[in-house]
């Protein structure tokens, strides 16, 4: 190969304004690294949890493998298993009609949100953060922080909720819980199919409902999404000159502009705050925030774990 390209910048050698060189997978033993985050963890006065995808699936909330085959055999058998692969490219097929929409997201939803408990790790990390000023930054939908007792006002699910509906068109800033809804579907749903009448229509302009899922322009942000936005923002700022920790949980490249990026910019610009980050194969961290900063690769559920038992 030649050699030319060395010398040429594009986007993908920077990530957040930072050269990509910069990024380090650090060279050091896992029990060294987890007594570090959890020195991190004890001095800090505030913790800012940062939690994507991954959070989910360490947790055991995995989206393929047998949680998907077992639970969704008949939408694979009826869609064909080259679209049914997962339950997130299930969710982006292209169903014919609303009784067939419906059909998938009500068992989608049963799945992910109403059937499962808290699940063990995101109630090992509220032990931790619970006796903090803490506050929860999530992309995650599946409301397993409420589950595992984290305050709702302390909660900010930027992406929308598994348990809620919303106008397709967003004509309404106005969400609607679709616990009764689902659960119902759940009992009459036949061959993938739930019976017309209980199709759902937006109540004001009269057209097709759609999930709580930001997903396109029509996303509704609702008065509570808005409450919740400030209180983070609040958040914030009480935690501008105090020592912090942000302890980010599975957040990938999917929407790092949420959650990762903004992250390092408030570590790099506040000598106050450390980056605590874990990810299974994602944990390199910025090598110029030094000691602030701790990336643990691997199976998340267990550094949980163990930094619990050292807090
Ligand atoms: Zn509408």
């Amino acid at each position: 190969m030649k050699q030319s390209r060395k010398r040429k910048t594009d986007w993908s050698q920077f990530l957040s304004g930072v050269p990509a060189w910069d990024y380090i997978f650090q060279d050091i033993p896992y029990e060294k690294q987890v007594e570090r985050a959890s020195v991190l963890m004890k001095e800090a006065d505030y913790i800012l949890v940062g939690a994507g995808a991954g959070a989910s699936a360490a947790a055991g909330l995995t989206y393929s493998g047998e949680r998907f085959t077992g639970n969704f055999s008949e939408f694979i058998e009826k869609y064909g298993s080259t679209y049914m692969t997962d339950m997130y490219a299930a969710g982006f097929y292209p169903f014919p009609t609303q009784e067939a929409k419906w059909g998938y997201w009500s068992k989608h939803s049963m799945i992910n949100r109403f059937l499962p408990p808290a699940m063990p790790l995101y109630k090992q990390l509220y032990e931790i953060v619970k006796e903090k000023e803490y506050f929860i930054l999530t992309t995650n939908v599946d409301h397993q922080f409420q589950k595992a007792g984290f305050q709702t006002e302390r909660i900010f699910a930027t992406q929308g909720d598994y348990g809620n509906i919303q106008c397709e068109k967003g004509c309404h800033p106005k969400i609607y819980d679709a616990e009764d809804l689902f659960r119902q579907m759940d009992q009459a749903r036949c061959d993938c199919l739930v019976p017309s009448y209980m199709v759902p229509k937006c109540p004001v302009c009269g057209g097709n409902m759609a999930m709580h899922l930001r997903c396109d322009q029509y996303f509704v942000e609702d008065e509570k999404w808005h409450e919740s936005a400030g209180r983070y923002y609040d958040f914030l700022q009480k935690m501008k000159h105090k020592k912090g920790v942000l302890l980010e949980l599975g957040v990938g490249f999917n929407t790092p502009t949420i959650i990762r990026f903004p992250f390092e910019k408030m570590v790099r610009e506040n000598v106050k705050l450390s980056l605590i980050r874990l990810n299974m194969s994602d944990a390199v961290v910025p090598e110029s925030f030094g000691n602030r900063a701790v990336g643990i690769g691997g199976d998340m559920a267990e550094v949980i774990s163990d930094l619990g038992n050292r807090i």
